[in-house]
């Protein structure tokens, strides 16, 4: 990859923004992480299929963002191309119950249109930081429901720019997992099928699930959500809880003193303290409660010599 070529050739085709050895902790919830080669929002979907041809030509490496809300990303920073779909591609439509939404839609929007409309099955989304798109490849979930109970469709493209239309049972929804998590296939737009329900009780559990939020959750420290999968029948927050983990600290990333499943940022934490503080977790947990946890976050860029 030659990164003079690549960026003239990209900022001559397209007509998105383009930064260069852009921070990425101005892109990430958590505050955390080194420098991407080059950042590139783009202006529409030709926009951005133009700069995966562009860097397909240059054989640079391609990472899809959104929000960043799930991300780790390394002190190392990023090799090659970011993409971030956050904000665009945004376009929302509702037909019966059926709502189309583009990958770069804010989820909790996305929640707040459903309910103006008094469709109900994405009332837990309300208060989910993030793009549609980054709910959608990890499946995101909360108080007993997921993504994967309202995805009819995704339209996903390949990293050559061809689209392909995965069903419900295509995408292979896990535990905060789908198939898009393999990075070979972004998500351009999502249909979700809802059901007509009560305008009155759709609000109540939304604003019932945002109070909730803001009790249970550090909402007023950098993170980037839950630091570890649920385990299956229980709350991993427990298990670090029952550890004596809370509180733990690791230079300025600490185990939330209020959720025990939150790592907060006490304002200068490196991704080295939390890869370190989470590897202390682990360890802790699984010589106290005997349960191994795995992160849930997702940590990209280069890795770091070990
Ligand atoms: C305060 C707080 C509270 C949270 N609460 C919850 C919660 O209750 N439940 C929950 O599940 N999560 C929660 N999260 C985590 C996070 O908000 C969600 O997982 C969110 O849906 C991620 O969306 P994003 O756009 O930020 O994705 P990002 O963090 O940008 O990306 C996440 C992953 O998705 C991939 N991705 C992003 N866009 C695309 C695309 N277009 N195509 C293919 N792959 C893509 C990325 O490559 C990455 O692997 C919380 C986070 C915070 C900070």
């Amino acid at each position: 990859m030659n990164l003079d070529s690549l960026t003239r050739e990209l900022r001559a085709s397209t007509k998105g923004e383009l930064l260069l050895n852009e921070p990425m902790c101005r892109h990430t919830s958590f505050r955390i992480g080194g420098p991407a080669d080059v950042f590139f929002t783009p202006e529409n979907e030709d926009d951005f299929k133009t700069a995966l041809a562009v860097c397909r030509q240059h054989q640079a490496p391609v990472t899809v963002i959104g929000g960043g809300t799930n991300l780790l990303v390394s002190d190392l920073g990023i090799e090659g191309v970011v993409i971030s779909l956050a904000g665009r591609l945004n376009a929302v439509s509702v037909q019966g119950t059926s709502i189309t939404v583009g990958a770069g839609a804010l989820l909790g929007q996305v929640s707040s249109t459903a309910a103006m409309h008094s469709l109900s099955g994405l009332e837990f989304a309300a208060g989910i930081p993030g793009t549609i798109a980054g709910a959608v490849a990890m499946n995101s979930a909360a108080f007993g429901r997921r993504m994967s109970d309202v995805v009819t469709s995704v339209r996903a493209c390949t990293l050559d720019g061809h689209d392909v239309i995965f069903s419900a049972d295509d995408c292979r929804f896990g535990e905060k997992s789908s198939i898009f998590l393999d990075g070979q296939h972004v998500v351009l737009a999502v249909v979700l099928g809802l059901k007509i329900g009560d305008p009155c009780e759709i609000r109540e559990a939304r604003e019932r699930f945002v109070r909730e939020r803001s009790a249970k959750q550090p909402l007023n420290q950098p993170s980037a959500g839950c630091a570890f999968r649920n385990p299956k029948g229980e709350g991993a927050g427990r298990y670090i809880d029952q550890a004596g983990c809370k509180g733990l600290r690791v230079g300025d990333a600490e185990v939330s003193r209020l959720h025990a499943n939150f790592i907060v940022n006490l304002g200068c934490a490196t991704a080295a303290d939390v890869m370190q503080l989470m590897d202390q977790v682990v360890e802790l947990v699984a010589s106290k409660v005997g349960v191994r946890l795995e992160p849930e976050i997702r940590f990209i860029g280069r890795r770091p010599a070990s």
